[in-house]
């Protein structure tokens, strides 16, 4: 989401900061900000003599942000609207942009005085301005809103809205006065679509500066009739989807699209520990577990198998049975991410049947494609431990190479840090897959890596 910039901090305490030369212009005019797009790079203006009076808005770890008046236009620089940014750009200085944004906009709104028409100016202790005739004194505005994913019977409601962002969305709306934001969940509910909702739960926020807004997300449940009867003037379109027929936004800036993706990814079926998880700001440990599926018929006949897919002996399956049990004594495993291949479906679908937690497959966890040696007896293949060590060759006719193979795992890694931080995670899979994994959270020589071997169903605990 545009606010998880972590390990970078945006630091929104105000101070009477005055500019230094490096410090960044926040220069905005009818709406547009001043600032340069290279490569899907933002870059801002930087502070300069000339650049006249500038009012400190926030720092991003150490670089202090300024609102400054519209100057010249350097070399390279043009003015963007929000909404371009939003389009081309990611990263902190996107969500310093909406931030420096949503105050240019309570500025801007606040030159005079509501109740005498004096001038405003900034109060010298705190973000907040004071009339200069009768001290009125006025904070920024934040506008609280709500986004809600109805789930019904393993569906979510997605909509269109009929006019500004066209991809999909959920039901969003504004809190209104006297209403509390369960309240605003069902009436949005019920005035966009018709649907009735019970099991109102939260999930998480998200400051959301392009529309000066606080979004607060919530799942629910339809309550008796899923009958959708849409607002035409608020949508364009409002259906009941399936998992898989969930069509994410472009971007992944949006709680909306975090949320509709965490659905289509488990399938429908939450995690209980998703709801009790704190925002970003602080994230809480994530923690992956790695294992390699039971033994199978082609470990007992000493067959290489990559991505040659082959069953669990009964051996196999015992030994999925103790991890099963080793598992239930983490309570904290609150989702399995599994390799597609059926060993490791069948080693996870054994301990999820235990523990009750959520199955996802991702298709980067599946083992090293080897190639023609697939399926090979590995005594009748001596040249195979020699390819394996050559980490940038592919395996002949087709394989892959080691960097693909670590390519691939640690964007699944990434993901698995980004999509569910703060929770842990089962990842089952496969010997050559943990031996990448160990190398993603741990230096390790060539020896070391060369001799790495996980057993069946052997369990390595990662922090993040
Ligand atoms: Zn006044």
């Amino acid at each position: 989401m545009i606010q998880d910039i972590f390990p970078s901090r945006l630091i929104n305490s105000w101070q009477p900061a005055s500019p230094a030369p490096e410090s960044i212009c926040m220069c905005f005019q009818d709406g547009r900000l001043l600032a340069a797009v290279k490569d899907g790079e933002l870059h801002f203006p930087r502070y300069q003599s000339s650049s006249g009076k500038a009012v400190y808005l926030f720092s991003v770890d150490d670089e202090a942000f300024f609102l400054t008046e519209p100057e010249h236009v350097p070399d390279g620089f043009q003015y963007y609207s929000m909404r371009e940014l939003r389009d081309q750009c990611a990263g902190k200085y996107l969500y310093a942009a909406f931030t420096a944004y949503h105050l240019h906009l309570w500025y801007d709104d606040n030159r005079y005085c509501g109740i005498c028409r004096g001038e405003m100016q900034h109060d010298a202790g705190e973000r907040a301005l004071v009339c200069t005739g009768c001290g009125h004194k006025i904070y920024p505005r934040i506008n609280p809103a709500v986004i809600v994913g109805v789930i019904n019977r393993g569906r979510l409601l997605i909509t269109r809205y009929r006019r500004g962002y066209a991809h999909n969305a959920l039901v969003a709306g504004f809190t209104e006065i006297g209403e509390t934001l369960e309240e605003t969940v069902a009436r949005e509910v019920m005035e966009e679509t018709g649907v009735r909702v019970r099991n109102i739960r939260y999930y998480k926020s998200q400051p959301w500066g392009m529309a000066q807004d606080i979004l607060m997300g919530f799942f629910c449940e339809a309550d008796g009739g899923d009958t959708i009867r849409m607002d035409d003037n608020e949508l364009k379109s409002a259906c009941w989807c399936k998992p898989d027929e969930i069509e994410l936004q472009p971007q992944q800036h949006s709680l909306t699209n975090e949320m509709m993706k965490l659905f289509r990814d488990t399938n429908g079926h939450l995690p209980a520990a998703v709801f009790r998880m704190q925002n970003s700001a602080q994230p809480q440990k994530t923690r992956i577990y790695f294992t390699r599926h039971g033994e199978t018929t082609m470990n007992v006949a000493d067959h290489i198998s990559g991505v040659t897919d082959c069953a669990l002996t009964e051996n196999g399956i015992r030994q999925a049975e103790a991890l099963a049990a080793v598992c239930a004594g983490h309570p904290e495993i609150s989702l399995i991410v599994c390799s597609p291949l059926m060993r490791a479906r069948r080693t996870a679908e054994i301990v999820a049947a235990q523990i009750h937690v959520p199955v996802v497959t991702d298709e980067r966890l599946r083992e090293w494609d080897y190639g023609s040696y697939e399926d090979q007896p590995r005594d009748a293949t001596p040249d195979f431990q020699a390819a394996k060590r050559e980490f940038g060759v592919r395996m002949k006719d087709g394989g892959e190479s080691l960097l693909q193979l670590a390519h691939r795992v640690y964007s699944c890694i990434d993901d698995i840090r980004q999509q569910y931080a703060g929770m842990t995670v089962l990842c089952v899979c496969h010997g050559g897959v943990c031996r990448i994994a160990e190398t993603y959270f741990k230096d390790m020589s060539t020896e070391a890596f060369s001799n790495f071997f996980m057993g069946n169903c052997e369990l390595r605990q990662y922090e993040l």
